[in-house]
Protein backbone atom coordinates (compact mmCIF):
# COMPACT_ATOMS: atom_id res chain seq x y z
CA UNK A 1 0.00 0.00 0.00
CA UNK A 2 1.12 3.49 -0.76
CA UNK A 3 -1.01 5.12 1.62
CA UNK A 4 -1.97 8.04 -0.71
CA UNK A 5 1.88 9.21 -0.93
CA UNK A 6 2.81 9.87 -4.88
CA UNK A 7 5.98 8.29 -6.17
CA UNK A 8 9.03 10.85 -5.96
CA UNK A 9 10.71 10.79 -9.64
CA UNK A 10 14.53 10.02 -9.21
CA UNK A 11 15.97 13.17 -10.84
CA UNK A 12 13.32 14.87 -7.98
CA UNK A 13 14.91 13.17 -4.91
CA UNK A 14 17.98 14.61 -4.18
CA UNK A 15 16.50 18.12 -4.19
CA UNK A 16 13.33 16.66 -2.01
CA UNK A 17 15.84 15.21 0.14
CA UNK A 18 17.63 18.27 0.59
CA UNK A 19 14.86 20.37 1.47
CA UNK A 20 13.76 18.03 3.95
CA UNK A 21 17.12 18.04 5.71
CA UNK A 22 16.92 21.50 5.50
CA UNK A 23 13.95 22.29 7.15
CA UNK A 24 14.02 19.72 10.04
CA UNK A 25 17.45 20.18 10.94
CA UNK A 26 16.89 22.65 13.63
CA UNK A 27 14.42 20.21 14.95
CA UNK A 28 16.17 16.84 14.24
CA UNK A 29 17.50 15.69 17.42
CA UNK A 30 14.40 16.70 19.57
CA UNK A 31 11.95 14.54 16.74
CA UNK A 32 14.38 11.28 16.80
CA UNK A 33 13.82 11.37 20.38
CA UNK A 34 10.38 11.96 20.07
CA UNK A 35 9.46 9.83 17.23
CA UNK A 36 12.30 6.63 18.78
CA UNK A 37 11.07 6.85 22.71
CA UNK A 38 14.98 7.49 22.92
CA UNK A 39 15.71 4.22 20.96
CA UNK A 40 17.28 6.08 18.21
CA UNK A 41 20.13 6.20 21.22
CA UNK A 42 20.45 2.88 21.81
CA UNK A 43 20.80 1.65 18.53
CA UNK A 44 23.54 4.39 17.79
CA UNK A 45 25.34 3.31 20.66
CA UNK A 46 25.09 -0.83 19.21
CA UNK A 47 26.22 0.44 16.38
CA UNK A 48 29.70 2.25 17.36
CA UNK A 49 29.95 -0.41 19.91
CA UNK A 50 29.83 -3.31 16.90
CA UNK A 51 32.36 -0.68 15.25
CA UNK A 52 35.18 -0.73 17.58
CA UNK A 53 36.65 2.11 17.53
CA UNK A 54 40.44 2.53 18.30
CA UNK A 55 43.02 5.63 18.87
CA UNK A 56 44.65 7.02 15.74
CA UNK A 57 41.55 5.47 13.97
CA UNK A 58 40.56 7.32 10.65
CA UNK A 59 36.87 6.77 10.70
CA UNK A 60 34.07 8.03 7.57
CA UNK A 61 30.88 8.68 9.23
CA UNK A 62 28.50 9.34 6.05
CA UNK A 63 25.39 11.01 5.99
CA UNK A 64 26.89 12.26 9.55
CA UNK A 65 24.36 15.01 9.77
CA UNK A 66 24.55 16.41 13.53
CA UNK A 67 27.18 14.23 14.49
CA UNK A 68 25.88 11.62 16.40
CA UNK A 69 27.87 8.95 15.65
CA UNK A 70 31.03 10.95 15.35
CA UNK A 71 30.43 11.89 18.77
CA UNK A 72 30.19 8.59 20.04
CA UNK A 73 32.95 6.96 18.49
CA UNK A 74 35.59 10.07 19.91
CA UNK A 75 33.75 9.09 22.77
CA UNK A 76 34.66 5.73 22.73
CA UNK A 77 38.28 6.49 21.45
CA UNK A 78 38.76 8.80 24.23
CA UNK A 79 37.20 6.09 26.93
CA UNK A 80 39.61 3.41 25.71
CA UNK A 81 43.03 5.69 26.07
CA UNK A 82 41.70 6.79 29.68
CA UNK A 83 41.44 3.13 30.99
CA UNK A 84 44.04 1.87 28.78
CA UNK A 85 47.45 1.65 31.53
CA UNK A 86 49.90 1.86 28.05
CA UNK A 87 47.98 4.36 26.53
CA UNK A 88 48.79 7.04 29.34
CA UNK A 89 51.96 7.26 28.19
CA UNK A 90 51.47 8.60 24.97
CA UNK A 91 51.82 12.52 24.50
CA UNK A 92 48.32 13.60 24.48
CA UNK A 93 48.66 16.29 21.12
CA UNK A 94 49.82 12.97 19.51
CA UNK A 95 46.63 10.92 20.05
CA UNK A 96 44.69 13.63 19.35
CA UNK A 97 46.69 14.37 16.07
CA UNK A 98 45.91 11.03 14.66
CA UNK A 99 43.12 10.28 15.52
CA UNK A 100 40.30 11.58 12.51
CA UNK A 101 36.34 11.37 12.55
CA UNK A 102 35.49 12.46 9.24
CA UNK A 103 31.63 13.73 9.77
CA UNK A 104 30.48 14.10 5.65
CA UNK A 105 26.97 14.89 4.82
CA UNK A 106 25.36 16.74 1.86
CA UNK A 107 23.32 19.71 3.65
CA UNK A 108 24.90 22.89 5.37
CA UNK A 109 22.29 23.32 7.46
CA UNK A 110 22.69 19.62 9.02
CA UNK A 111 26.57 20.35 9.51
CA UNK A 112 26.00 23.76 11.07
CA UNK A 113 23.72 21.80 14.05
CA UNK A 114 26.31 19.54 14.51
CA UNK A 115 29.52 21.86 14.75
CA UNK A 116 26.79 23.94 17.27
CA UNK A 117 26.65 20.97 19.01
CA UNK A 118 30.56 20.42 19.14
CA UNK A 119 30.97 23.61 20.38
CA UNK A 120 28.22 22.77 23.43
CA UNK A 121 30.31 19.92 23.86
CA UNK A 122 33.04 21.38 24.27
CA UNK A 123 31.85 23.02 27.68
CA UNK A 124 33.41 22.42 30.64
CA UNK A 125 30.49 23.17 32.68
CA UNK A 126 28.60 20.77 30.99
CA UNK A 127 31.37 17.86 31.76
CA UNK A 128 30.04 14.78 32.72
CA UNK A 129 32.04 12.59 35.41
CA UNK A 130 35.38 10.93 32.93
CA UNK A 131 34.92 13.04 30.19
CA UNK A 132 36.66 15.87 31.62
CA UNK A 133 39.61 15.78 29.92
CA UNK A 134 38.23 15.56 26.65
CA UNK A 135 35.97 18.54 26.87
CA UNK A 136 38.81 20.52 28.09
CA UNK A 137 41.03 19.45 24.75
CA UNK A 138 37.77 20.38 22.77
CA UNK A 139 37.82 23.81 24.38
CA UNK A 140 41.63 24.44 24.21
CA UNK A 141 41.32 23.35 20.73
CA UNK A 142 39.13 26.54 19.97
CA UNK A 143 35.74 27.31 20.29
CA UNK A 144 35.10 23.46 21.03
CA UNK A 145 36.65 22.35 17.69
CA UNK A 146 38.51 19.25 18.37
CA UNK A 147 41.27 18.56 15.58
CA UNK A 148 39.96 14.99 15.22
CA UNK A 149 36.52 15.54 14.13
CA UNK A 150 36.69 17.15 10.59
CA UNK A 151 32.98 18.36 9.24
CA UNK A 152 32.98 17.92 5.14
CA UNK A 153 29.96 19.17 2.91
CA UNK A 154 30.24 15.71 0.46
CA UNK A 155 27.97 13.59 -1.21
CA UNK A 156 27.79 9.87 -0.46
CA UNK A 157 27.92 8.76 -4.22
CA UNK A 158 30.77 10.35 -5.10
CA UNK A 159 32.84 10.86 -1.64
CA UNK A 160 35.97 13.14 -2.21
CA UNK A 161 38.51 11.18 0.09
CA UNK A 162 41.12 8.84 -0.91
CA UNK A 163 41.01 5.68 -2.29
CA UNK A 164 42.20 2.77 0.55
CA UNK A 165 41.95 5.68 3.25
CA UNK A 166 39.84 4.77 6.15
CA UNK A 167 39.60 2.52 9.02
CA UNK A 168 35.99 2.50 9.19
CA UNK A 169 32.80 3.76 7.55
CA UNK A 170 29.44 4.17 9.14
CA UNK A 171 26.29 5.50 7.69
CA UNK A 172 23.46 6.01 10.16
CA UNK A 173 19.76 6.52 8.52
CA UNK A 174 21.28 8.25 5.36
CA UNK A 175 21.47 5.49 3.05
CA UNK A 176 17.89 5.39 2.18
CA UNK A 177 17.78 9.20 1.17
CA UNK A 178 21.14 8.68 -1.62
CA UNK A 179 19.62 8.40 -4.85
CA UNK A 180 21.75 5.63 -6.53
CA UNK A 181 22.47 3.45 -3.65
CA UNK A 182 24.98 1.26 -5.50
CA UNK A 183 26.54 4.16 -6.11
CA UNK A 184 27.10 4.85 -2.46
CA UNK A 185 28.20 1.27 -1.58
CA UNK A 186 30.80 1.36 -4.56
CA UNK A 187 32.41 4.60 -2.74
CA UNK A 188 32.27 3.30 0.73
CA UNK A 189 34.36 0.29 -0.62
CA UNK A 190 36.90 2.25 -2.30
CA UNK A 191 38.19 4.52 0.24
CA UNK A 192 37.75 1.70 2.91
CA UNK A 193 41.53 0.44 3.71
CA UNK A 194 41.76 -3.37 2.90
CA UNK A 195 39.98 -4.95 6.51
CA UNK A 196 38.09 -1.71 6.89
CA UNK A 197 34.87 -2.49 8.15
CA UNK A 198 31.45 -0.81 6.35
CA UNK A 199 28.21 -0.46 8.88
CA UNK A 200 25.27 0.87 8.24
CA UNK A 201 22.28 1.39 10.43
CA UNK A 202 18.93 2.19 8.94
CA UNK A 203 14.98 1.80 9.38
CA UNK A 204 14.22 -1.30 8.01
CA UNK A 205 10.91 -3.83 7.42
CA UNK A 206 9.27 -5.43 10.26
CA UNK A 207 7.54 -8.78 9.01
CA UNK A 208 6.08 -9.84 12.17
CA UNK A 209 1.82 -9.91 11.65
CA UNK A 210 0.52 -7.88 14.75
CA UNK A 211 3.78 -5.75 15.70
CA UNK A 212 3.71 -4.63 11.43
CA UNK A 213 0.11 -3.93 11.71
CA UNK A 214 1.28 -1.81 15.14
CA UNK A 215 3.95 -0.50 13.62
CA UNK A 216 2.16 0.56 10.03
CA UNK A 217 -0.30 2.32 11.70
CA UNK A 218 2.16 4.53 13.97
CA UNK A 219 4.37 4.99 11.26
CA UNK A 220 1.58 6.43 9.09
CA UNK A 221 -0.50 8.33 11.12
CA UNK A 222 1.23 9.25 14.37
CA UNK A 223 4.94 10.14 12.66
CA UNK A 224 3.62 12.67 10.26
CA UNK A 225 0.95 13.97 13.10
CA UNK A 226 3.67 14.20 15.13
CA UNK A 227 6.07 16.34 12.77
CA UNK A 228 2.73 18.30 11.93
CA UNK A 229 2.84 19.60 16.49
CA UNK A 230 6.48 20.07 16.73
CA UNK A 231 8.02 20.58 13.86
CA UNK A 232 5.24 22.42 12.82
CA UNK A 233 6.25 20.52 9.01
CA UNK A 234 3.84 17.48 7.98
CA UNK A 235 5.01 16.82 4.59
CA UNK A 236 9.15 16.15 5.33
CA UNK A 237 8.09 13.43 7.80
CA UNK A 238 5.70 12.09 5.56
CA UNK A 239 8.74 11.94 3.07
CA UNK A 240 10.51 10.22 5.64
CA UNK A 241 8.13 7.69 6.32
CA UNK A 242 7.54 7.33 2.77
CA UNK A 243 10.93 6.37 2.16
CA UNK A 244 11.27 3.34 4.49
CA UNK A 245 9.10 1.86 2.81
CA UNK A 246 11.17 2.02 -0.52
CA UNK A 247 14.03 1.13 1.42
CA UNK A 248 15.43 -2.44 -0.15
CA UNK A 249 13.91 -5.46 2.36
CA UNK A 250 17.72 -6.55 4.72
CA UNK A 251 18.38 -9.38 2.70
CA UNK A 252 18.08 -7.59 -1.23
CA UNK A 253 19.68 -4.80 1.01
CA UNK A 254 22.55 -7.45 2.15
CA UNK A 255 23.18 -8.81 -1.61
CA UNK A 256 23.73 -4.86 -2.78
CA UNK A 257 26.22 -4.83 -0.08
CA UNK A 258 27.87 -8.08 -1.40
CA UNK A 259 27.57 -6.91 -5.12
CA UNK A 260 29.35 -3.73 -4.23
CA UNK A 261 32.58 -5.76 -3.64
CA UNK A 262 32.26 -6.25 0.40
CA UNK A 263 33.34 -9.44 2.42
CA UNK A 264 31.11 -11.28 4.97
CA UNK A 265 28.36 -9.42 4.91
CA UNK A 266 25.43 -10.08 7.92
CA UNK A 267 23.11 -7.85 9.15
CA UNK A 268 21.27 -7.69 12.79
CA UNK A 269 17.26 -7.24 13.01
CA UNK A 270 16.81 -4.90 15.97
CA UNK A 271 13.54 -4.31 17.33
CA UNK A 272 11.99 -6.99 14.98
CA UNK A 273 14.11 -4.96 12.01
CA UNK A 274 11.84 -1.78 12.77
CA UNK A 275 15.98 -0.83 12.67
CA UNK A 276 18.95 -3.34 10.90
CA UNK A 277 22.69 -3.38 11.33
CA UNK A 278 24.53 -4.51 7.86
CA UNK A 279 27.86 -5.40 8.31
CA UNK A 280 30.69 -5.87 5.55
CA UNK A 281 34.41 -5.81 5.05
CA UNK A 282 36.94 -5.08 2.81
CA UNK A 283 38.75 -7.70 2.15
N1 LIG B 1 23.43 10.11 10.66
C1 LIG B 1 22.62 11.10 11.34
C2 LIG B 1 21.83 10.47 12.44
O1 LIG B 1 21.81 9.24 12.51
O2 LIG B 1 21.26 11.17 13.26
C3 LIG B 1 21.73 11.88 10.35
C4 LIG B 1 20.69 11.06 9.64
S1 LIG B 1 19.54 12.02 8.71
C5 LIG B 1 18.08 11.06 8.82
C6 LIG B 1 20.00 11.76 7.05
C7 LIG B 1 21.15 12.63 6.59
O3 LIG B 1 21.57 12.18 5.30
C8 LIG B 1 20.82 14.10 6.44
O4 LIG B 1 21.68 14.86 7.23
C9 LIG B 1 21.01 14.37 4.94
O5 LIG B 1 21.47 15.66 4.65
C10 LIG B 1 22.03 13.31 4.59
N2 LIG B 1 22.11 12.96 3.16
C11 LIG B 1 21.09 12.73 2.30
N3 LIG B 1 21.56 12.41 1.08
C12 LIG B 1 22.91 12.43 1.17
C13 LIG B 1 23.98 12.17 0.26
N4 LIG B 1 23.73 11.85 -1.02
N5 LIG B 1 25.24 12.28 0.70
C14 LIG B 1 25.51 12.61 1.98
N6 LIG B 1 24.55 12.87 2.90
C15 LIG B 1 23.28 12.77 2.50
Amino acid sequence: ANFGFREVPEDEKAGMVGAVFSSVASNYDLMNDIMSGGLHRLWKDRLVSELQPFPGMQHLDVAGGTGDIAFRVLDTIYSKEQRSPQKKEVNEKEVVDETRVYVCDINASMLDVGRQRAKTRGEPGISVCGQIRFKFLMVKAGLGELPSLVWVEGDAEALTFADDSMDGYTIAFGIRNVTHIDKALREAHRVLKRGGRFLCLELSHVETPIFKQIYDFYSFSVIPAIGQMVAKDRNSYQYLVESIRRFPKQDDFARMIINAGFSNVQYENLVQGVVAIHSGFKL
